[in-house]
């Protein structure tokens, strides 16, 4: 699996060394065996795993800064794609969210095992743990969560005023053409749509870059549940 991840890293024109590919290898294994008695995620074979988890999170590599510290990515599951790019980025702290317990604990085990003190992790809904977080992240991140305009409603009141937004979509998502009130609400922008190609499948992805222009409404995200039943 080693030559395969590495390979994939290449045709991404990703750069690694020794002891990163070493750290997800052993998030590889951890994840099998945690998803062997309690079922995490779908993707069950190492390949797929590699490809469409580790490497379509790493894809996101082009498009983080320097300047780039604090970076939220909520409703990760079992970890994608905050926890490969914290392993790729000691210099930035990732926090990562699930409102789902048996995730979070994988994560803190996973946490613990690779000794990543630049992730923290948090269980609960965003809806609620927005309380003393607001305008504190240069970037969010979201990876198969729900639509945009749901999604925007999670993630902007996180973020600061001139950060970014880059959810994963796929390509031909005409999510963008709803979420223009939701965008409008939370003062964002699309600035681009980057498209990428997975190495082995060739299967295309889609970033959407959205920048935070203004502060978001306090009212925003609404009740736990709102955004989702009743999206802006
Ligand atoms: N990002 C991962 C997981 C996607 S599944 C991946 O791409 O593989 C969606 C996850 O979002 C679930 O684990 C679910 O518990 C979480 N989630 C959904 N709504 C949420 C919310 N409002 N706050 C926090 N987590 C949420």
């Amino acid at each position: 699996m080693k030559e395969y991840f590495e390979k994939g890293l290449e045709k991404i024109g990703m750069f690694f060394d020794e002891d990163k590919i070493e750290k997800s290898l052993k998030y590889l294994k951890l994840l099998k065996e945690y998803n062997s008695h309690t079922n995490i995620t779908a993707i069950r074979e190492d390949k797929d795993i590699v490809e469409k988890h580790f490497i379509d999170s790493l894809l996101l590599q082009s498009l983080l800064r320097k300047e780039d510290r604090e970076i939220i990515d909520i409703g990760t599951g079992a970890g994608f794609p905050g926890m490969p790019l914290a392993i790729f980025n000691l210099d930035k702290n990732f926090t990562l969210v699930d409102s789902i317990q048996k995730k979070t604990k994988f994560l803190e085990l996973v946490k613990d095992e690779l000794k990543l003190e630049n992730v923290k992790i948090l269980c609960g809904r965003a809806e609620e743990l927005i309380e003393g977080k607001r305008e504190t992240y240069d970037v969010g991140l979201c990876r198969g969560v729900s639509n945009l305009s749901v999604i925007l409603e999670y993630e902007m009141p996180f973020i600061k005023v001139g950060g970014r937004f880059l959810p994963q979509k796929l390509v031909g998502t005409t999510e963008t053409l709803a979420a223009e009130k939701a965008l409008k609400v939370l003062n964002s922008r699309i600035v681009k749509q980057h498209e990428f190609i997975l190495p082995y499948s060739n299967e295309k992805r889609l970033v959407i870059e959205i920048i935070k222009d203004k502060k978001v409404d306090k009212k925003y995200p609404r009740k736990t549940g709102i955004p989702l039943k009743k999206p802006l």
